[in-house]
């Protein structure tokens, strides 16, 4: 199977497996991990439905998959998910995020008056309070786009499509982190130098972009942290895009499966499916399609069609 059919199957299959726990404290989940699939709980889906972030990601993957990088039609399938339910199990949404709403009824207000030329520039607005883990946990299709791509352009198209939701300069930080680390994975290079080069390729980005130093002190235990023996109470599952990261990463670095890293990323508790979604494309690019527990691939919602998505996107991008 192609690397991003796997990805794509591997954080969605994550993000189900964090949905029925969601908001869940630590303290709660220590007394009742996750141990295995689970269905219903707090949204009453049944096993296998994954969520707003693997929807989002679908919505990404499925603009991609045409060939070209489109913002207005990213925002088009973007407000396609809050109105019509888009790419989710049942055309039903029934998690979004806050700022992800309210940026999706901007962006909806932005084509209703022809203003698509302004998507361009939503970073300008944006502050400190937009960064969430809402662009982070769907930026994973952008990977198809850009792998063949100097790592040099990288960060422009990222922050782009980033800024549709969330425009602050951290978040596209943060996902360009996160997808130079995947790329790394793919290209079979072991996590610990995966994430080496990939902390020096954000160095030299934030070298050129000159972000204020608050950047820098927001971004330091993504830089410096050895994630193989920080203690679990140093990371939080929580919304923050930073914490998002840390969190994710945490669980690969302290994990020799999927199945692992996906639970141990569930069980920290909060944003159960955001943070499993997040270690889900990596984990799976690190360990293989069947590295996914067969029952978790079996109980997958749209299970066929993201196949097909995830080889449609593959091929528009040749290697
Ligand atoms: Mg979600």
């Amino acid at each position: 199977m192609n690397p991003i059919t796997t990805a794509l199957l591997g954080l969605s299959v994550a993000d189900a497996i964090g949905v029925p726990v969601e908001f869940q404290t630590r303290g709660e989940l220590d007394k009742n991990p996750v141990t295995d699939i689970r269905g219903y709980g707090t949204y009453n889906q049944p096993p296998g439905y994954f969520s707003d972030d693997s929807s989002l990601a679908f919505g990404l993957a499925e603009s991609l998959g045409v060939g070209v990088f489109d913002l207005t039609n990213q925002a088009k399938r973007l407000i396609n998910y809050k109105l019509h339910g888009y790419w989710t199990p049942e055309n039903q949404i029934f998690d979004i995020g806050r700022t992800t709403s309210l940026s999706i009824d901007r962006l909806e207000i932005l084509l209703r008056e022809g203003k698509e030329k302004e998507l361009v520039s939503l970073r300008h607005g944006a502050t400190e309070q937009d960064n969430g883990n809402g662009a982070l946990m769907r930026i994973f299709p952008l990977y198809a786009y850009l792998r063949d791509k100097p790592v040099e352009d990288w960060f422009e198209y990222i922050w782009q499509h980033s800024a549709l939701t969330h425009g602050h300069i951290r978040s596209a930080f943060c996902c360009f982190l996160y997808l130079r680390f995947c790329a790394h994975l793919d290209g079979k290079v072991e996590k610990t130098e995966a994430l080496k080069v990939a902390r020096r390729e954000l160095l030299s980005v934030m070298g050129e972009k000159k972000p204020s130093l608050a950047e820098y002190d927001a971004l330091e235990k993504l830089f410096k942290a050895d994630f193989a023996n920080l203690a679990r109470t140093q990371v939080q599952g929580s919304g923050y895009v930073v914490h998002c990261l840390e969190a994710a990463l945490w669980c690969l670095f302290n994990a020799d499966s999927y199945r692992e890293a996906v639970l141990k990323a569930v069980n920290l508790g909060q944003d159960t499916d955001t943070t499993a979604c997040v270690v889900g494309a990596p984990a799976a690019l690190r360990y293989g399609v069947e590295a996914i527990p067969a029952n978790w691939l079996a109980a997958l919602a749209r299970r066929e069609e993201i196949i097909d998505l995830g080889d449609r996107l593959d091929a528009a991008y040749p290697q």
